[in-house]
């Protein structure tokens, strides 16, 4: 039977061998792959196909300090396909050294090596369609072999290395039709798990329960239960489970909702290249299947380890839109139209259009129209390339970059945000309308993390210069106080749950199972250890996929497959619940 009444309510009950919450990018991966093996899934996500404000409100945090972290508005998204249908699209792996024992950086033993999850990086780049999984202008097929600025070799400065982008992939409206065409996927949206419920003697779970906005309810049964709900809504959920876990599951030790990290991104400085400005790499490249994919300035190996730095990358970018001074009718076109409610909306997501356009309020339009009037052809033709690329081609163009004749360009950096104990989330005493507990967010940075970005410059300073390409030029005379004013994230969201060997350091063992339950897993960033230079969607989904494998070993073994002939058909919507 699909459904049965529970006995004492009209709660339903469903079995299946697998249960996951969350559809993001990590639950619909791990749905599809274990659906492939003939695991029965059931997978419920919180929003619907489509948007909806009431249901989004159930990710609303209960304090938060905007000044350092986005409102969960714009950085969760409680819909099919989760913040995948909002998200920039960039794909990255993290590095070598982000495993490596790294003494200088405290708590950021991984207890996984490297080549453990590199394994999955093709599978992963396969589910994003971003292409081979190269990373590197060298063995990039396609792409041509320089560097950002002619004559600059890679040695303690890398600029060959690439990031790579997807579609941008929405994985709801990509593998919508695929969940719900699986005769091993009960897809049910509309659903919010309120709580992993637990055997009698703690040591395992038993399923989770579920509810609709309209309050009916169902509990789903499972030999497994995976938590992909996101990196800060699976840290909530595990909280909320404390019927028989006082403190949450998983908070054994007290590591549930510590070393939660984003990334110290922004701006502190400029690259004036000496070299010849038509010869700089400073934008997109198309690799042979296609996709975009940009060149960045990194740092090797031995010399992160050299220099006791964290990991950091940055790249070449266009003036700030938003300031008029930049002259250019080409940004000033863009800022017009990313700050129009009606085109701006269909450009980028809200998040990514308020960090392009800044605050509105501060500009006036007339000296950006004026840009546009006096740059007028320019303007046109990009509006009808961009336009094309951005709208109507499946494979759409990420961004654009602006060629600077003078050979200067701003650099955005991404660099590591440190772990940190006391950077954290716990839950609070308001509630959701569901009635879970909302969170507190504390994301807090360090005087570590600012001197990181410092030197990462200084390094990169220098070597432009000893290899005679160029120099960097700071915005301003206090580095350090401007990486701390711009120091704020909440999209990447990295640590909460993180991975150790030793249950006493974290909250999930290295096949990412919580500590102390036989069948409770995690598939998040939030099983992070460290947040390294990259988003963290590329890893989300190499993980899942490491952890698919790891689910189809432990079912094969002696458990029960549920086939689906025996159970009714696919649910699609709360109507399950009906
Ligand atoms: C504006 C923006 C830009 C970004 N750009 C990039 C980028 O360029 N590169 C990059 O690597 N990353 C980027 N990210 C981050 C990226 O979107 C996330 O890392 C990724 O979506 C996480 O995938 P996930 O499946 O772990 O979680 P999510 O995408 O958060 O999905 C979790 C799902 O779980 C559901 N859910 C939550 N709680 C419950 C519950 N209690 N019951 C049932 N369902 C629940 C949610 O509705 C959601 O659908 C960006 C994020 C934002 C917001």
């Amino acid at each position: 039977m699909l459904t049965e009444a529970d006995a004492n309510s009209n709660t339903k009950v469903i079995r299946s061998n697998v249960a996951i919450v969350g559809a993001g990018p990590a639950g619909i991966v791990l749905a599809l792959e274990l659906a492939k093996s003939g695991i029965d899934v059931v997978l419920i996500e919180s929003g619907n196909p489509k948007f909806s404000e009431r249901i989004q409100a159930l990710s609303d945090a209960g304090e938060i300090d905007l000044a350092r972290h986005a409102p969960m508005a714009d950085c969760t998204r409680r819909q099919l396909g989760g913040a995948s249908v909002i998200w920039g699209g960039r794909c990255v792996p993290f590095d070598p050294v982000d495993f490596d024992d790294r003494p200088y950086v405290p708590h950021s033993r991984w207890p996984i090596e490297y080549c453990e999850i590199a394994g999955y990086f093709q599978r992963a780049s396969e589910y994003f369609f971003c292409g081979r999984a190269e990373f590197d202008v060298e063995d990039a097929a396609g792409v041509e072999r320089r560097p950002i600025v002619p004559g600059l070799p890679n040695g303690d400065v890398i600029s060959t290395s690439l990031e790579r982008w997807s579609l941008p992939t929405d994985f709801g409206r990509e593998y919508g039709s695929a969940l719900n065409h699986s005769s091993n996927i009960r897809l049910l949206c509309g659903i919010t798990c309120t709580e992993v419920e637990c055997s009698a003697d703690g040591h395992s779970v038993t399923g989770i329960r579920g509810r609709a906005l309209d309050g009916g309810t169902i509990r789903i049964l499972a030999d497994q239960c995976v938590l992909a709900c996101g990196g800060l809504e699976t840290t909530r959920l595990l909280f909320c489970s404390d019927r028989r876990h006082p403190g949450g599951l998983g908070n054994h030790s007290g590591q549930l909702g510590r070393f939660y990290m984003g990334h110290v991104s922004g701006e502190i400085a400029r690259a004036r290249f000496s070299t010849d400005p038509r010869h700089t790499a400073y934008g997109f490249d198309r690799d042979q299947d296609g996709v975009y994919v940009r060149r960045r300035f990194s740092f090797a190996r031995s010399f992160l380890h050299r220099f006791q730095l964290a990991n950091c990358t940055c790249y070449p970018v266009n003036p700030k839109i938003h300031d008029p001074a930049h002259g250019n009718g080409v940004l000033s076109f863009a800022y017009l139209a990313l700050s129009s409610t009606i085109l701006g909306k269909r450009l980028a997501s809200d998040a990514i259009r308020k960090a392009a356009i800044g605050k509105r309020e501060a500009v006036s339009d007339w000296q950006h129209w004026r840009n546009v009037l006096f740059d007028c052809p320019r303007a046109l033709a990009f509006a009808a390339t961009f336009g094309f690329r951005r709208f109507v081609k499946w494979r759409k163009i990420p961004g654009f970059y602006q060629f600077s004749a003078e050979n200067c360009y701003p650099l955005h950096y991404n660099c590591e945000h440190l772990p940190n104990p006391e950077s954290r989330v716990q839950v609070g005493r308001d509630v959701d309308e569901m009635g879970m507990r909302k969170l507190r967010v504390d994301l807090r940075y360090g005087q570590t993390d600012y001197e990181n970005v410092i030197e990462a410059h200084r390094h990169l300073d220098e070597y432009l210069r000893s290899h005679g390409c160029g120099a960097l030029e700071y915005l301003t005379d206090d580095p350090v106080g401007h990486v701390k004013a711009q120091a704020s994230h909440g999209f990447h969201q990295c640590g909460t749950t993180r991975m150790s060997s030793n249950p006493v350091d974290g909250v999930v063992d290295p096949n990412c199972r919580v500590h102390g339950l036989e069948n409770l897993y995690v598939a998040s960033s939030s099983v992070f250890v460290t947040s390294g230079q990259a988003g963290p969607t590329f890893m989300i989904v190499a993980f899942a996929l490491r952890l698919a494998d790891h689910l189809k070993r432990v079912q094969m073994n002696g458990r029960r497959i549920i086939k689906k002939s025996t159970v009714a058909s696919s649910q699609s919507s709360s109507s399950a619940l009906a």
